[in-house]
């Protein structure tokens, strides 16, 4: 537990820094209710477009105050959001499936579009939403998008599904949300759903560091009834009707399951205030997937369930990065080897320093040798984000490397951490 402290230290200290915005956020917004913001990003390998589809106002802000600005640049985009005095009033970051497409072969076939989604709370004055996009070190912008919160095209739709809470107290202001989304589970199979998503909870609640935060987070159902169960599985011909249309054989790889449609999903969850969203698939095949602050997806019923589940929430909650480098999952140019990367649990050593040098013991070298006798420190091991040269990883073993891990690595925990401070600090404070 004496880990949390540095990071508590940390993120105090940036609060502060920025407090006047954090006491301005009831003046921007209305923090009870959410905008939607549906746009399509398009491209082909290089080159990319974003245009906007259409406003929805929502019925749940969950995030804290907190979480407005983070104190981090996390993901391959950013939405920032600017008042009409020209102050930067939120700030997030998130990664997409359509910069997965891009590292892929897919692209020499032609340009590809991509359904993404995020949500503010409701603005009270116009303002201006820029969309940013990594380049190397830096953000350019995509887009910007003045809205006018009043505008009479702002859709607004109450959501068809009721949320069912799985676990916590259920007052979703300041604590962590996550809504999990049953696919391919019949209106029969509501039983099962709650059933898996405890099952899920208790995992998660068993695994550090969310173990120490249990009472910060509540998990919330919703279960939009699938005519058929199961899943698509391409490969085979099998094509199942189900409610959000959860699919292996994402980007061409077998074992990728994921949601290609993020407007079903981002309109199943918005029964529910939530944080981050889990797409729990009704299947007994292995697989699953995991976008930074996008969502995750895993097979209910599949060897390892659990621990598949827990490392895709690491990528899409702690912006974790993959720690393995031999495998059948290979990106053909997901990393550049000579800029540090934004993931908090890889390292190029271009810049180690703002990484986990401070959890390194004396007498481990850097890079430290992958034999026994390093097994359970932390170090810097070459190997990581699917390259054996160039990257390294904190561990020789990690959840967010193998399933025989047994959990999250040092740096993974402390990363994952600071996110949830970000989320529950006010109940912490
Ligand atoms: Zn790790």
């Amino acid at each position: 537990m004496h880990k949390v402290y540095p990071f508590l230290l940390l993120l105090f200290l940036s609060f502060g820094a920025n407090s006047a915005s954090f006491g301005q956020a009831h003046k921007d917004f209305d923090l009870d209710r959410s905008l939607r913001i549906d746009f399509i990003l398009t491209g082909e390998k290089i080159v990319q477009k974003a245009g906007l589809l259409r406003l929805k106002e929502e019925k749940y802000w969950s995030g804290t105050q907190h979480s407005l600005i983070w104190p981090f640049e996390y993901g391959t985009y950013q939405i920032e959001v600017y008042n009409d005095a020209d102050k930067l009033i939120f700030k997030q970051g998130f990664s997409t499936l359509f910069e997965e497409w891009q590292s892929t072969g897919l692209p020499k076939y032609g340009a590809a579009s991509f359904e993404q989604s995020y949500n503010i709370p409701y603005p009270k004055d116009d303002v201006r939403v820029k969309l940013l996009v990594r380049k190397g070190n830096d953000f350019e912008i995509l887009n910007t998008w003045k809205i006018n919160p009043s505008a009479d095209n702002i859709i607004k739709e109450s959501a068809n599904q009721e949320a069912i809470l799985i676990a916590g107290e259920g007052d979703y202001r300041n604590k962590l949300d996550l809504v999990f989304l049953a696919d391919g589970y019949k209106a029969s199979d509501l039983k099962k759903a709650r059933k898996d998503a405890k099952r899920f909870g208790k995992f998660l609640f068993r695994n550090a560091p969310f173990n120490d935060y249990r009472k910060h987070i509540n998990i919330w159902l919703v279960h939009k009834p699938s005519i058929e169960n199961g899943v698509d599985e391409p490969c085979k011909g099998v094509f199942r009707k189900t409610a959000l249309g959860s699919s292996f054989n994402t980007l061409n790889l077998k074992r990728y399951l994921s949601v290609q449609e993020f407007f079903k999903v981002k309109d199943v969850a918005a029964a529910a205030p939530y944080d981050f969203i889990l797409v729990m698939v009704n299947t007994e095949r292995y697989g699953g997937g995991g976008i930074f602050n996008h969502f995750s997806v895993f097979s209910a019923d599949g060897p390892d369930a659990g621990k598949v589940f827990l490392h895709e929430f690491g990528h899409h909650f702690g912006a974790l990065a993959d720690e393995y480098f031999n495998s059948e999952v290979s990106y053909e140019d997901m990393l550049d080897t000579t800029i540090e990367p934004w993931q908090p649990n890889i390292t190029t050593l271009v810049n180690f320093d703002g990484k986990w040098p401070h959890l390194i013991d004396d007498g481990v070298p850097v890079p430290t040798p992958r034999i026994n006798k390093f097994e359970d420190k932390t170090g810097v091991f070459e190997g990581g984000a699917y390259l054996k040269k160039g990257v390294f990883s904190p561990a020789m073993d990690c959840r967010m490397r193998t399933n025989k891990a047994k959990g999250f690595c040092e740096v993974c925990q402390s990363g994952i951490e600071k996110m949830l401070l970000l989320y529950v600090s006010q109940n912490i404070e």
